[in-house]
């Protein structure tokens, strides 16, 4: 069966007064339908702009776009502002780290919900209230028929989240993006809106797309996982083969910074050294070597002269010239 949603070799420029930003470089993934790719990297990964181009919300101007992206066997590189513009908030849908970001403070939660109802299916305003009503019933706010009609600040923050879970969903879309959707929360609410968005998935057989820089949040949520740096993917496969035996060097630093679940008090976190590197210049070869332990291991030539690909073509894989010996030597 096809992929729901197929990305192929997916290139982002964005042209700024600097230079031009590579963004996203030769990306491929697929995300089958009802299941939750997990795509992980620290910010500038190129992890939220590879959703922005999903939803065609690039300006066209400054930003250059090739490749392929097959959304239910329709291509979205280069198809028009009002075919973008349909498929938003019915078949794709997005949720931010922020809700306040998407919702306005100036109408109603069930307004607002209402009104991405109307846009699409042409229903009256009582039609739209009431499935705005529907909509907070099954995210779980308490007493919908009354909170229909707050206003965003009457939300908590949680609750808040849970609204625009419930305005992102309520056209029923295909595929839904969570861009960071809970870093914002604190712990037990973060649980609660993972709980609820594997709940809906369930129920409703959407596909999920799960931004995050939180291999946690992966573990709780995703079936598969895309570990991306600098634009491009270094590491792939179920979250059992990629949280079990992850391959790349830049893995094991996410990991190691963990936050141990379990433990009662924070436990001080190991960042991984250095900083990302700028994707107007990108350092030569492995985009990961000055960042990296096991340079002199893999061969300092290899990975400052060439950059690897991503290797196998299928199942699980990673872009790094140890050997899978070597690997599994270092990390077990
Ligand atoms: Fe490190 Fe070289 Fe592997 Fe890149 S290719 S992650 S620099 S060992
Ligand atoms: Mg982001």
């Amino acid at each position: 069966s096809n992929p729901f949603l197929s990305v192929r070799d997916l290139t982002v420029d964005f042209h700024t007064e600097d230079g031009v930003v590579h963004a996203v470089d030769g990306l491929s993934f697929d995300v089958e339908k009802g299941t939750t790719l997990g795509i992980v990297g620290e910010s500038g990964s190129g992890k939220s702009v590879t959703n922005l181009s999903v939803l065609g919300l690039h300006n066209p101007e400054t930003t250059k776009i090739s490749g392929e992206i097959h959304l239910d066997g329709q291509e979205l590189i280069g198809a028009s502002r009002s075919t973008m513009e349909k498929l938003r908030g019915n078949k794709v849908a997005m949720i931010f780290q922020d809700p306040l970001t998407s919702l306005s403070p100036y109408h109603t939660i069930g307004r607002q919900i209402g009104e991405v109802y109307r846009k699409h299916t042409g229903a009256s305003k009582a039609e739209a209230k009431a499935r705005a009503v529907e909509m907070l019933t099954r995210v779980g706010i308490p007493q919908p028929k009354i909170r229909v009609d707050d206003y965003p600040h009457q939300f908590s923050g949680g609750m808040r989240q849970r609204a625009m879970i419930a305005m992102a969903l309520v056209c029923d879309p295909d595929l839904l993006i969570a861009d960071e959707p809970t870093t914002a929360l604190d712990v037990t609410v973060q649980a609660q809106i993972l709980d609820l968005l594997k709940e809906l998935q369930d129920q409703t057989g959407a596909s999920i797309i799960m931004i995050t820089h939180d291999l946690g949040v992966v573990a709780s949520t995703a079936h598969n996982v895309l570990v991306m740096y600098a634009g491009r993917a270094v590491e792939r496969g179920t979250v059992k083969e990629v949280l079990g035996e992850p391959r790349h060097p830049y893995t094991w630093g996410l990991l190691a910074s963990m936050p141990r679940l379990t433990a009662s008090v924070d436990v001080p976190l190991t960042p991984v050294r250095g900083t990302p590197p700028s994707l107007i210049n990108l350092p030569s070869g492995c985009p990961f070597h000055p960042r990296c332990d096991y340079v002199n291991l893999a061969g300092p030539e290899l990975c400052r002269g060439e950059r690897p690909e991503l290797s196998p073509h299928r199942g699980h894989g990673d872009a790094c010239y140890l050997t899978l010996a070597q690997k599994r030597e270092i990390h077990q």
